[in-house]
C-alpha cells in the first residue's frame, strides 16, 4: 500500500504593493492623473534614478546640434546603435545642412537605408536641412515653437535636441521607454505620448526634465525591458506596483 506523502506547505507568494485606486472621472474611462504621483513618491523615484543613472545622457553620438537633429530623425523605429553606425560615415559625406539639403535623394536614401523607413526619413532630413538654411540662417532653432516648424520634427525630437544640445528644458522626451515606464511606475495613466508628457511636466521639477528623460530611457534599455523586466535588478522595485512586474 502506498504511503501517503506529506503535503508541502505552499510557498508564500510575495505580493507587490497594491496599485492605489483613485476615482475615475465621470466622463472619461481613465483618470486624468495617476495615483502614484504623490510628491514624496515621485521624489523617491527621482532619487533612485539619480542613484542608478547619475551620468545618463543621450546615446546618439553627435558633434553638434545639427547632427543630433539628423540622428534623432533617423532614430525613429531604429536603435541608437544602428543610427550611430550609419552616422559615422554619413556626417563625413554630408558635413552640414547645405550638404543634406542639396543631396541627391536616391543616394541619400541608400545612405540612410539601414535605419529603416528610409524614403520618409530622407524627405524629413532634406526638408529639415532646407528649412534650417532658408528660415533659420543655417542654425538649428532654439525654441520648441521654431523647431516644430522643421519637417519631420515633432515634440520628441524637439525635446531631445533642445535638451541635449542646448540644455534647454522645454519638455520631457517621451519615447517608447519613457511611455512604458511612466505607465509601469504609475506616473501617468495616459497612453498618448503628448498627454504623458503633460502629466510628467506637472509632477517632475523642470530642472530635472532633461536628466529624467535620459534616466528613464537608460532604465528601459538596461533593466525595465518591455517583455521581461529585470525586476530583481531594479532599485525601484519597492516603489513599483506594475501589473507585469516579474517579482
Ligand atoms: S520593478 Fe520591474 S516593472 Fe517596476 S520599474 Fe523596476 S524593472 Fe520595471
Amino acid at each position: 500500500m502506498a504511503t501517503k506523502s506529506k503535503k508541502k506547505p505552499a510557498a508564500k507568494k510575495r505580493l507587490a504593493p497594491a496599485r492605489p485606486k483613485i476615482k475615475k472621472s465621470a466622463r472619461t474611462s481613465k483618470p486624468a492623473q495617476a495615483a502614484g504621483t504623490e510628491s514624496q513618491r515621485v521624489a523617491a523615484i527621482l532619487a533612485k534614478l539619480d542613484e542608478a543613472y547619475g551620468n545618463a545622457t543621450c546615446e546618439l553620438k553627435h558633434e553638434n546640434a545639427f547632427q543630433l537633429l539628423i540622428s534623432t530623425i533617423l532614430s525613429a523605429q531604429c536603435t541608437d546603435v544602428r543610427v550611430n553606425q550609419v552616422a559615422e560615415t554619413l556626417y563625413k559625406k554630408y558635413p552640414d545642412a547645405k550638404a543634406f539639403a542639396y543631396a541627391t535623394p536616391s543616394e541619400l536614401e541608400q545612405d540612410v537605408r539601414p535605419t529603416g523607413f528610409f524614403r520618409n526619413k530622407t524627405k524629413s532630413v532634406m526638408g529639415a536641412s532646407k528649412a534650417i538654411l532658408e528660415k533659420f540662417g543655417g542654425e538649428v532653432p532654439r525654441t520648441m515653437e521654431e523647431i516644430l516648424k522643421l519637417p519631420g520634427v515633432a515634440r520628441k525630437t524637439g525635446n531631445v535636441v533642445l535638451g541635449t544640445a542646448f540644455g534647454i528644458a522645454s519638455g520631457v522626451v517621451v519615447d517608447t521607454h519613457v511611455l512604458r515606464l511612466s505607465n509601469r511606475l504609475d506616473l501617468s495613466r495616459n497612453e498618448d505620448p503628448k498627454k504623458v508628457e503633460q502629466d510628467l511636466m506637472k509632477i517632475i521639477p523642470q530642472e530635472k526634465w532633461i536628466q529624467f528623460s535620459h534616466q528613464l530611457i537608460w532604465h528601459g534599455r538596461r533593466v525595465c525591458h518591455a517583455r521581461k523586466p529585470k525586476c530583481t535588478e531594479c532599485n525601484m522595485e519597492s516603489l513599483c506596483y506594475a501589473k507585469d512586474k516579474t517579482v
